[in-house]
């Protein structure tokens, strides 16, 4: 059913690490090969094998109207036309920029990158700069990209100075990352009271997508953006998951949260490589040219990239999209928790609009991530490989959330739970 998947993974092997260019694609632990896409089209996408799944991964994000879709297409040929590349500014990027800043309530200037990563890390150097300070604080289960002092864990013991979680990543550099749990606000609060002068920012998904889906404990936000404030450090969403999926003005909009410095990414390029690092002026400014600040590109807001976000961002500026969206993410995870417990199956689905976790645990809530860490890994496999054998595409990893689109209809919802219903009885 899947051999030629199978033969193309076997050839990729010899010529790159895991055969993968991205570590999470390998489906490492759950199958022995991952599964080789041609062509994406709304909620579907098909394999070189010709079987057709319902797909819930959306490119990790970007493919928020379902893929290739025609608006997004066509603003991406037109573009083409015309070139792909300058090295010089073109006008569709400040166009790009006006139309984040209208919407995402912390942006008053950005700039922009070709990768999330990138973004969270020259927005991790630009708080450095800003404050003339050196320690970050970070939760554990975010994901931040892979910049050096992000790559961090906790060391033993509270509030200890973090260890690379990465080989590669200098002891003395990982120093200077804090690592506390996700939704611990006590945690946040003796973190400020003993390193408070210290720290230069708080970088947390204000939304955690990285870890399944977590949304924040009330106060948890609140408490971040006030203890930043008193102690003069900035405060920092990584919304490259969240932005624009969970409404037009991201998880900050929802929340009513306001941080100094936003990082997007994903949905703002519509499937072509863009990050974003948004805030105050007076911050952004401390970007060179005008600031001492270091951080460049040389495909940094490139055209095709900036015509194919803004088309998907036009999408979802469209009236009802986040409340249609949000309703069809709530039905099933709704009906998918109905399901499991029919089959005695325990199951805990979190979703916010447009994504959504899958838990095998009989918690009542998943918080953080040793909640996740205590979730049943081996059902989930199974749950992975039967929902994909019967044409459901599922994130390849018990640690990443679910992605619905505005192309996932009825009937493709439908095939989901049907398809979920059987997997259940088999667990
Ligand atoms: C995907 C992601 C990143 C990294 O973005 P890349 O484009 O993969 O480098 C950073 N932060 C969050 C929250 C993400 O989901």
């Amino acid at each position: 059913m899947n051999n030629r998947s199978k033969s193309l993974f076997d050839a990729a092997l010899s010529v790159m690490p895991g055969g993968v260019n991205s570590p999470v694609r390998a489906f490492n632990n759950l199958r022995d090969h991952p599964i080789y896409f041609t062509k994406g089209d709304g909620p579907y996408l098909f394999d070189v094998d010709g079987n057709r799944y319902i797909d819930y991964v959306g490119s990790w994000g970007p493919a928020i109207a379902g893929h290739s879709h025609p608006k997004v297409v066509s603003a991406v040929r037109t573009q083409l036309e015309s070139g792909l590349s300058f090295g010089a500014p073109t006008e569709i990027e400040t166009v790009l920029a006006e139309t984040i800043i209208k919407s995402v309530p912390s942006a008053e200037k950005l700039r922009m990158t070709s990768s999330g990563t990138e973004a969270a890390m020259s927005a991790i150097r630009l708080a450095r700069g800003y404050t003339n300070r050196e320690l970050i604080i970070k939760f554990e289960g975010c994901y931040h990209g892979h910049g050096d002092s992000l790559l961090v864990k906790a060391g033993s013991g509270a509030l200890t100075m973090g260890v690379p979680d990465s080989a590669g990543v200098p002891k003395d550099l990982a120093h200077k990352t804090v690592t506390l749990t996700y939704n611990d606000t006590l945690g946040a609060i003796a973190a400020f009271r003993k390193l408070g002068e210290g720290i230069a920012a708080v970088i947390v998904e204000p939304i955690a997508g990285n870890m399944g889906c977590i949304p924040p404990v009330p106060e948890f936000l609140e408490t971040l953006r006030e203890l930043t404030s008193s102690h003069g450090a900035l405060l920092i969403f990584d919304e490259v998951m969240t932005g624009f999926r969970v409404g037009l003005g991201g998880a900050q909009k929802l929340f009513e949260v306001t941080p100094d410095l936003t990082v997007l990414g994903k949905i703002i390029g519509g499937g072509l490589p863009v990050g974003a690092i948004a805030g105050k002026t007076e911050i952004i400014d401390f970007f060179a040219p005008v600031g001492p600040v270091y951080q460049a590109g040389t495909l940094s807001g490139n055209p095709l990239a900036m015509a194919s976000g803004l088309a998907t961002i036009e999408l979802v500026s469209q009236k009802d999209f986040h409340k249609n969206l949000e309703l069809n993410t709530t039905k099933l995870s709704q009906e998918l928790e109905v399901l499991a417990k029919k089959r005695g199956v325990d199951l805990c689905v979190n979703h916010v609009c447009g994504m959504f976790g899958i838990f095998f645990s009989d918690q009542k809530r998943i918080c953080n991530l040793t909640d996740v860490q205590n979730c049943d890994e081996k059902k989930f496999k199974l749950f992975f490989n039967i929902m994909l054998e019967n044409g459901i595409n599922l994130a390849p990893s018990r640690f990443e959330a679910g992605f619905v689109s505005s192309a996932h209809g009825e009937n493709e919802l439908e095939a989901t739970l049907r398809a979920a219903e059987k997997a259940f009885s088999m667990l």
